[in-house]
């Protein structure tokens, strides 16, 4: 299987999503969740294409692996459109995430309260730094990296955020796969190499910023498809 296809056989759906597909399916959620708080008890594929800027096409065609469950003239029943996608996504459970790295952008992503909403709960940190090993934050005790195999045994946890210097992001994402961890969501402007059974995402707002510069460039003379990066 490609990194860029997400098998969903266990599911029943069909084999494989796109990582594209898997991530407008977060961005409808996103959505479905508004629509609920609205008290819409049916959506449109034309209301969620016409948000995320895609043919309400597109959008039957993604949300076609979920089941049938849109009807012609009616929609998608929103309530269980919404527990379908967080099947799909495997975001109906709750996932314990070991944070390594407590500098200045750990203590930025301790302090939004999104992620445990969403069901990711930070149940570790790691650091490298004496004097920051056995500080509490966030009711956390920061742990060193050579407790780690004990603490993510203990805590349960399978995810990781890499929060540690472009330097030490390979050493430190071998560290949690030898740990047990099973995705990794690096923050180090670092390309890993990772064993095939852990997956990786990369967020690096540099690039992001580098796109958006880019599209304000180009609007106005631009003739190509609508940019889809919303
Ligand atoms: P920072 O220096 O404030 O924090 C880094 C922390 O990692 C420190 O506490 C340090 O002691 C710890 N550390 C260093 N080596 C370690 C190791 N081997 N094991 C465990 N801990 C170790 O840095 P920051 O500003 O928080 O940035 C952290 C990382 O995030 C950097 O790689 C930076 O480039 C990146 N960053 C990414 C984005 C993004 O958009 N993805 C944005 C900002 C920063």
């Amino acid at each position: 299987m490609s990194r860029g296809d997400l098998s969903r056989e266990a599911n029943g759906l069909e084999p494989r999503l796109s990582r594209a597909s898997v991530g407008r399916l977060s961005l409808y959620l996103r959505c479905l969740e508004s629509y609920a708080r609205e008290g819409s008890a049916t959506v449109s594929s034309g209301q969620l294409g016409d948000v995320l800027g895609v043919t309400d096409a597109q959008v039957r065609k993604d949300l076609a692996c979920l089941g049938n469950l849109g009807q012609p003239g009616i929609g998608y029943p929103t309530a269980e459109l919404i527990a379908a996608i967080r099947g799909a996504l495997g975001i109906d459970r709750d996932w314990a995430v070991a944070l390594v790295g407590v500098g200045n952008l750990a203590r930025a992503l301790l302090r939004y309260r999104g992620f445990a909403q969403q069901g990711f709960r930070i149940v570790a940190l790691f650091d490298v730094d004496p004097a920051k090993v056995g500080q509490r934050l966030d009711g956390l005790t920061i742990s060193g990296v050579d407790q780690m195999p004990a603490v993510i045994a203990a805590t349960g946890a399978e995810l990781g955020l890499l929060t540690v210097p472009m330097e030490a992001a390979q050493q430190v994402a071998d560290a949690l796969v030898a740990a047990g961890i099973r995705g990794i969501l690096n923050f180090a402007p670092a390309v890993l190499r990772l064993p095939s059974h852990v997956s990786l995402v990369s967020v690096d707002l540099a690039v992001q910023l580098e796109q958006l510069a880019f599209l304000v460039q180009v609007s106005g003379n631009y003739s190509g498809p609508e940019p889809t990066t919303r």
